[in-house]
């Protein structure tokens, strides 16, 4: 209590800790009634509505925030619906039986409805925290005595001011304190307060404004974009684990292809993949860039389609390129193909998992997608029958795919699982036998033989057909 005094004190007097997100001069608070917004009741599931209207009958504030919100104004299916309240977590767990509290420095209520989980999370002030959810202060005390605050400061805190539109239960309108109903309409994208010390406080908050832009194809304001360009460095303090939650989201929302263009155009791309980066800024000819670029539509096209994408595929896709060329390295000192690929896997997934910690349940199946690539060049005798029942093997044949479309030297070969998946029994033990049985075009290429037998083609593989 006595720190809110202080606090508004300090904010009448200009001075004090929120000095840098609090402009002296705020602009009024906007209330754009029921009917005067696109966004309807209709849209918002049943069960962030059960929750907001219990909230209200109980006496307490209740509005629905953030994205939700967001998508909703644009004519956009919300993703997820969170609800911001003045009822603390504790109050709100006693209004109900299907409700957890989580977050050990910041607690959040989570009511669950089948499958559904509604994020509860009471008003909150400014401080300085590195992650959502996350508080600075070592002591439950001092924490909860500081952060708690209300809605107008709730607003203040969050990162963009799409993100920062409440909805109110208790009469539909939206409340709006940083000018986001206008951004909504210009498609601009603006940070709230002054964008340098936002990222400064927070980094991935650039990652977001990215991920913002790439999917709403908006565009970020002046200033928000500036200080990205000058600030990306400071992702490097960011832990590996937060990069990887957020990579995922960068890349597999269904807006990879914009969201990718945008990262490499802001220089934070090579903040979280540096040695693919490397090699699309080296590559004269275009092939990395095509890759990646290609990869990543068919994320998009997957995902458009319902079908599933899996973190092991974009990993392997993102990192092809430097596994590719460590690999064409190795062999070149005398490696055989094969182990070349495991070495280069393991090297290359090392370094990159500093940066990016993708989990190893998901680097393991990556390298095997790019070993494969290696065993899917023997394609005579009983090797394809066996290679077909490998549980990574449909992976493997569209990243060859992808890998032909792209214009590596690899068509025919892609072309001759193709027609050997297609094939029916006789179909295919005449495709498999044979000693020109391969398809690959490269023409006696060193790099395709095989682990055990360097520089010492065999009639299987298509690279020496
Ligand atoms: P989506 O869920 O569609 O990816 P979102 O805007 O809902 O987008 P969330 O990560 O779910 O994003 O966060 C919910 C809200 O919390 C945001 O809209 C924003 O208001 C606030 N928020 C999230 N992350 C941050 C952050 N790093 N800094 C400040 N505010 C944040
Ligand atoms: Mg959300």
């Amino acid at each position: 209590m006595l720190s809110r005094l202080k606090q508004s004190l300090a904010k009448k007097l200009g001075l004090g800790s929120r000095k840098e997100h609090a402009p002296a001069a705020r602009p009024a608070v906007r209330i754009i009634p029921r009917g005067e917004h696109g966004l309807s009741r209709s849209n918002i599931s049943e069960s962030a509505l059960k929750v907001l209207y219990r909230l209200h009958k109980a006496g307490y504030e209740a509005y629905l925030v953030g994205g939700g919100v967001r998508d909703m104004l644009l004519g956009r299916e919300p993703k997820d619906f969170d609800i911001s309240t003045n009822a603390t977590p504790e109050e709100v767990k006693a209004l109900f039986r299907n409700c957890i509290l989580i977050g050990r420095r910041f607690r959040l209520a989570h009511v669950r409805y089948g499958s559904e989980v509604i994020e509860v999370a009471t008003f909150r002030a400014h401080h300085e925290a590195g992650e959502e959810g996350e508080g600075v202060m070592e002591n439950g005390m001092i924490l909860r005595d500081n952060v708690y605050g209300t809605l107008e400061d709730d607003a203040w805190r969050r990162d963009f001011t799409i993100n920062a539109l409440y909805y109110n239960i208790a009469d539909f309108s939206v409340v709006d304190h940083t000018g986001g109903m206008d951004d909504i309409k210009a498609g601009r994208l603006r940070m709230i307060g002054d964008p340098p010390s936002r990222y400064r406080e927070d980094p991935v908050r650039m990652l977001r404004a990215v991920r913002f832009a790439g999917k709403l194809g908006f565009r970020i304001d002046e200033a928000s974009e500036q200080a990205i360009q000058e600030l990306a460095a400071l992702l490097e303090e960011v832990p590996s684990a937060r990069l990887f939650d957020e990579s995922l989201k960068l890349f597999l929302s269904g807006y990879a292809v914009e969201t990718y263009e945008l990262l490499r155009h802001y220089r934070l791309f090579g903040q979280l993949f540096p040695e693919t980066e490397k090699w699309l800024r080296y590559e004269e000819q275009h092939y990395p860039r095509t890759f990646v670029a290609r990869a990543l539509d068919n994320t998009d096209k997957r995902l458009q389609d319902g079908k599933t994408v899996t973190p092991a595929f974009l990993f392997a896709a993102l990192l092809w390129e430097p596994a590719r060329k460590e690999a064409e390295r190795l062999r070149q000192k005398g490696e055989g193909g094969l182990q070349a690929m495991q070495q280069a896997g393991d090297t290359v997934v090392a370094r990159q998992v500093k940066r990016v910690a993708f989990p190893k349940r998901f680097t393991l199946q990556s390298r095997e997608i790019w070993e494969m690539q290696e065993r899917l060049t023997a394609t005579g005798g009983r090797r394809p029958f066996r290679l077909l029942e490998h549980p990574r093997f449909r992976a493997a044949y569209d990243f060859l795919l992808l890998r032909a479309e792209s214009g590596e030297d690899v068509a025919e070969l892609a072309g001759w699982w193709t027609r050997f998946i297609e094939a029916d029994e006789a179909g295919r033990q005449e495709l498999s036998s044979g000693p020109r049985s391969g398809g690959g075009s490269g023409s006696g290429k060193k790099r395709r033989s095989r682990g055990g037998r360097r520089g010492k083609p065999r009639q299987t593989t298509p690279a020496e057909s």
